[in-house]
């Protein structure tokens, strides 16, 4: 029944554990949810800047074309400023070209290397599909900027023309990183609003080409927090990001507290849950210990009461032999009444205690003497059991101790080393002193007590699992008094014990030279 509760308390624990668990990392995940949704909101405003920027390059770049279109297309290596005939030339400009649908003929704004010539017109050649879905968006009245990568890393923008009837493929050779430092840069720095950070960078290079922060805090990551990449320059970026910190460290921060919290609740929980598996184990024990204890009492006090019963029947049905007997029959009934009420009286003591009710009288003791009169009541049962008693004595002032009590206390160490000694029947008690305090220690050659045990002998009615001591007679609470009384006395008890050897209990109490 106890295990089946104790099975059904763990079960709904642990059910209960793994819905915390569950929800905690449904809560996690939901928050990774608003984070991506925020990191949206960022990325949608950065589209409608960059929107705005990519837009902005495409008219600047429209112009210069426009600009290009009277161009002399027979004459050979001009100068870029000389081919920007109704326009000033500008830096990022590297190179004009305009070519053929076959690639015959080529005309170039100035004289090209042989290496460069032939990675752009690879580079032409293998667009050759791209190219004509520019002359259909031209049919359409749609002049359409391209931008391709020659294999020279080099950047160049695409368009078609009509010249004279002919098709004709152009292009301008552009250095990205002037185009934005110089055209795109007073655009961004009208854009960027206050605490925001606008940058353009290129992903492969590695480097910031402009940014309207420019200060040693502005490292990647920060600029990364929401990027996206020009049109008209695909291997350059823009990023978004704010000036006290980045959006990922904010998200980073809440999140490292979110999971911090529920850890420290799913700890409290778990400690929660122990603390009450181990206060019902520590209930059901208990119980169980109790009930135990019930039928042992019952067992110690109903062998008496059958003892005096029939001894008492025998001397009153006069069925004694002669006065010998008689006097041992007497004796026998004042024995075993003695060993009653020192059962009641044991069971009274420890009820007291627990009700907080017992008075404690303090008063001068020698300890010497306490225990000499301790042994003596015990002379009959040791003579009787046949035990060796050794008592060593130590010169010792006197106690301020409850001279009734300690004696208590002496009896049951003493009762205890007779009933757990088994074949072996030597005692020995003696009286010390160890600094302020003195000592009586009580040993015996016995069972011994093995050391998981050690501790728990001294809670109420608890009894070691063992046979050799479930056939002695007991009831789990001579040294738990032991143990009160000795706290009571302002002292404390210490064992040492190996199983199957003996067991030494002391009992300690402090000296107080003044009042002795
Ligand atoms: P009991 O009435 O069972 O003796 P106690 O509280 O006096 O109850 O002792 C608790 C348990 O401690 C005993 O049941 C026994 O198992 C163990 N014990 C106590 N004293 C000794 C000893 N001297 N040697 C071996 N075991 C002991």
């Amino acid at each position: 029944m106890t295990i089946v509760l104790k099975r059904l308390l763990i079960i709904f624990f642990s059910i209960l554990l793994i819905s915390v668990v569950i929800f905690s990392a449904m809560e996690i995940t939901a928050l990774t949810e608003t984070e991506k949704e925020i990191v949206e909101v960022y990325e949608d405003q950065l589209s409608a800047i960059l929107f705005s920027v990519n837009q902005y390059s495409q008219d600047v770049l429209a112009s210069w074309i426009a600009a290009l279109d009277p161009i002399n297309y027979e004459a050979t290596d001009v100068e870029v400023s000389q081919a920007f005939k109704f326009q000033t030339d500008h830096p990022s400009v590297q190179a004009i070209f305009t070519t053929d649908t076959i690639l015959n003929e080529f005309w170039y704004s100035n004289k090209m290397e042989s290496l460069q010539e032939q990675q752009m017109q690879d580079m032409l050649r293998e667009n050759q599909a791209l190219i004509g879905r520019l002359f259909q968006y031209l049919a359409a009245d749609y002049q359409k900027l391209e931008p391709l990568t020659d294999a020279g890393a080099r950047s160049y923008l695409i368009y078609v023309t009509i010249h004279n009837g002919d098709p004709k493929i152009n292009g301008l050779q552009i250095d990205p990183s002037i185009f934005i430092s110089e055209i795109l840069s007073p655009r961004l720095q009208v854009i960027a609003r206050e605490g925001m950070i606008l940058s353009a960078y290129s992903e492969e290079e590695d480097t910031v080409v402009f940014t309207t922060q420019p200060t040693e805090l502005m490292e990647k990551e920060i600029i990364t927090s929401a990027a996206s990449n020009l049109w008209l320059f695909p291997n350059y970026y823009l990023g978004v990001s704010f000036m006290d910190h980045s959006l990922n460290d904010l998200i980073a921060e809440r999140t490292r507290n979110n999971i911090i919290m529920l850890v420290i609740i799913n700890l409290i929980i778990v400690v929660g849950v122990m603390l009450i598996i181990r206060n019902v184990d520590k209930q059901v024990r208990l119980a169980k210990m109790k009930s135990d204890f019930v039928s042992n009492v019952s067992h110690e006090i109903r062998t008496p009461l059958a003892l005096i019963s029939m001894y008492a029947e025998t001397l009153e049905m006069n069925r004694v032999k002669n006065d010998h007997e008689r006097q041992q029959f007497y004796h026998i009934i004042l024995a075993e009444t003695k060993r009653l009420t020192e059962l009641v009286n044991r069971i009274l003591k420890f009820s007291k205690i627990e009700a907080g009710k017992q008075s404690y009288h303090f008063t001068r003791v020698n300890l010497n003497e306490l225990v000499e009169e301790v042994v003596s009541s015990f002379e009959f049962h040791l003579h009787e059991g046949g035990f060796e008693i050794e008592v060593t004595a130590v010169d010792l002032p006197d106690l301020m101790v409850d001279h009734e009590s300690v004696a208590t206390a002496i009896f049951n160490l003493l009762d205890n080393a007779i009933k757990y000694s088994e074949t072996s029947k030597k005692i020995q008690i003696a009286t010390g002193r160890k600094q302020n305090e003195a000592f009586v220690q009580v040993k015996d050659f016995g069972i011994g007590i093995p050391n998981n045990e050690k501790k728990r002998i001294f809670d109420k009615f608890y009894r070691v699992e063992d046979p050799l001591v479930h056939n002695t007679k007991g009831s789990g609470l001579g040294l738990n008094l032991v143990y009160e009384i000795a706290m009571a006395n302002s002292g404390y008890v210490t064992l040492t014990s190996k199983l199957g050897e003996g067991a030494t209990f002391s009992l300690f109490f402090p000296i107080n030279e003044e009042s002795s």
